[in-house]
Formats: C-alpha cells, sequence, structure tokens
C-alpha cells in the first residue's frame, strides 16, 4: 500500500494510473477503521482497479468540540488493517491540505427536505460539513466510483443528491451495514461504550427488526411511539428519535403503501455514546 500525505504526490500518482486506463474506487473514511470500513474496500478492490481510502478526521462536521477531541484515532492499526484488505493507495492528509485557505464553506446546495430532518435537524451544520468535505476529498481524488456506507443513511442520500446537482460522472455505490455478531452495527464509536452498555446497545438494532415485522399490523405512528418508548424504559438509554421514512426523499410516513418504500432510522445515546443505526423495510 502507498501512503500519500500530500495532494500533489497523490494526484502525480493516481494521474499515470488513469492515463493507464485504470478505474479507481474511493472510500472516504475518519479512520478508527472496523470491519465495515474494511468491506468498503473489499468493494473498491472488487469492481475496480485500484482502491483509494482517505483517513481525515474532518473538524467541520462535528458540531460538538468534545465529540471531535474524544473521535478514537488508530493510526497504526488503519494502516495495518488497509494493508491486509489489499488497499492500493492510503490518503492521509493534514487539515491545510485539505483546506488550504480556511474551513469556510461557501458552498450552496439545494438539499430541501432531505437535510431538515433527523441528523439534519439534531446536529446543526453536521450535513454542511459533510459534503463541503465529500466534495474537497471527491475534487482531489477524482474516482470513477465513491463507496459509502448504508450505515448512514441519510449521509449517502445527501451525498448522491450532490452529485446530481453537479452533474458528476462519479458513481455512488451503497454498501450494506456490517454488523457485529450480536447485531450492534458496526461504528468507530462502539469502542467508548462500557462493557454493560455494549451489550445492552444491541437493543437498537432489535427495535429495528422488530419494527419491520410490525408493519403488517401497525401505523408507522404506532410503530415510532413503541420504539421510542421501549428506548426510554431501558437504564441510561436518552433516544433522540425513531423515524419512519420515504426510503428516497426522507420525509415521514403515514403508512407503508409508497412506491419508494421505507426505511426506518435511530439515533439514541447510551450513556456518553450517541449511535445511529437504520433498516431499510423489504
Ligand atoms: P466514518 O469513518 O464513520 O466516517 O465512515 C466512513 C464510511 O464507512 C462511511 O461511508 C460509513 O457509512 C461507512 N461505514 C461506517 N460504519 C459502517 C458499517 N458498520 N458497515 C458498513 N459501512 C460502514
Amino acid at each position: 500500500m502507498l501512503l500519500f500525505k500530500k495532494i500533489n504526490d497523490l494526484q502525480n500518482h493516481l494521474d499515470r494510473q488513469r492515463a493507464d486506463g485504470k478505474t479507481i474506487g474511493f472510500a472516504p473514511t475518519m479512520g478508527a477503521l472496523h470491519a465495515g470500513h474494511i468491506s468498503l474496500v473489499d468493494k473498491c478492490n472488487a469492481e475496480n482497479d485500484l482502491s483509494v481510502v482517505s483517513i481525515f478526521v474532518n473538524p467541520t462536521q462535528f458540531n460538538e468540540a468534545s465529540d471531535l477531541d474524544k473521535y478514537p484515532r488508530t493510526e497504526e492499526s488503519d494502516i495495518l488493517k488497509l494493508t491486509q484488505a489489499k488497499c492500493a493507495v492510503l490518503f492521509m492528509p493534514d487539515i491545510n491540505e485539505v483546506y488550504p485557505k480556511s474551513t469556510e464553506n461557501t458552498e450552496t446546495f439545494d438539499f430541501g427536505g432531505l437535510v431538515k430532518v433527523m441528523e439534519g435537524a439534531q446536529r446543526p451544520g453536521h450535513f454542511e460539513g459533510v459534503v463541503q468535505v465529500v466534495k474537497r476529498l471527491l475534487e482531489i481524488v477524482r474516482p470513477t466510483r465513491l463507496y459509502m456506507g448504508q450505515k448512514d443513511y441519510q449521509q449517502f442520500a445527501i451525498i448522491q443528491e450532490m452529485l446530481r446537482q453537479m452533474q458528476s460522472k462519479i458513481q455512488i455505490v451503497r454498501c450494506p451495514i456490517v454488523r457485529e455478531p450480536d447485531g450492534l452495527a458496526m461504528s468507530s464509536r462502539n469502542v467508548r461504550l462500557p462493557a454493560d452498555h455494549r451489550k445492552r446497545a444491541v437493543l437498537l438494532s432489535q427495535i429495528l427488526e422488530k419494527a419491520e415485522k410490525q408493519a403488517k399490523q401497525k401505523t408507522p405512528a404506532e410503530i415510532e411511539t413503541e420504539a421510542l418508548k421501549r428506548m426510554e424504559n431501558e437504564p441510561d438509554f436518552r433516544p433522540e428519535y425513531f423515524k419512519i421514512v420515504d426510503a428516497r426523499t426522507l420525509q415521514p410516513v403515514a403508512d407503508f403503501t409508497g412506491e419508494n418504500g421505507v426505511a426506518a432510522c435511530v439515533a439514541c445515546w447510551v450513556g456518553e455514546v450517541r449511535l445511529i443505526d437504520n433498516k431499510v423495510f423489504d
């Protein structure tokens, strides 16, 4: 694996690869890598000549300074995991490479209702930061395909819409959620859960499973109320939302008849750690 910290060096290498007609699959990450991230690398390798992963903890997408400070950083083991996964190129820029002038964001897209709900409502400025960094990384890497996880369901929808508005030729590929054996969605934040909370955090995926089963008998509103109550009754759990939404527009649904299908999305604090998960209903 080649490791680049400077844009110039990375681009010189990737320009040569492109000149040889090679396709490039790109997976942006914030490090603290787990098997979910590695599944993106595997897909990049399977569908492209070359895989590029970036590790950059983007300060502009953190709406709370303490969350940024506590974000796990595990550079050495990340490099080892990516090498084992046969990642071809790792890009690990520092902040001045990514934002040479300032971190101020002048780009504006109109994402309509997509950014107004769920994570967008709970974390002011978060998606502006995500859009800013992904757009910048795409300008730097210029991949054939972009690989992002369903784990961040709303993020995927917003970046897909960004590419559409930019009339970009980059194909975005949605990768399924990789889970721990008990069902908990893998997340870099899981390492911050104490053992008891870690054990009980599986409740989130169980609630999503149950919600899908209930869809035959109950309304979305009834399922949401029951799910919120279940989390509120669990010690140390503080739900922020449990929403059943149109799988494409992410707006609330009154029933299950819409042609886009539905997804259930949850955000919940478990002790000091904020977890998100989702399920697209069959
Ligand atoms: P992050 O480092 O958390 O910004 O995540 C980088 C990418 O990995 C994003 O596209 C995430 O959606 C994806 N990702 C994170 N967790 C998982 C998971 N459990 N399964 C699949 N993809 C994931």
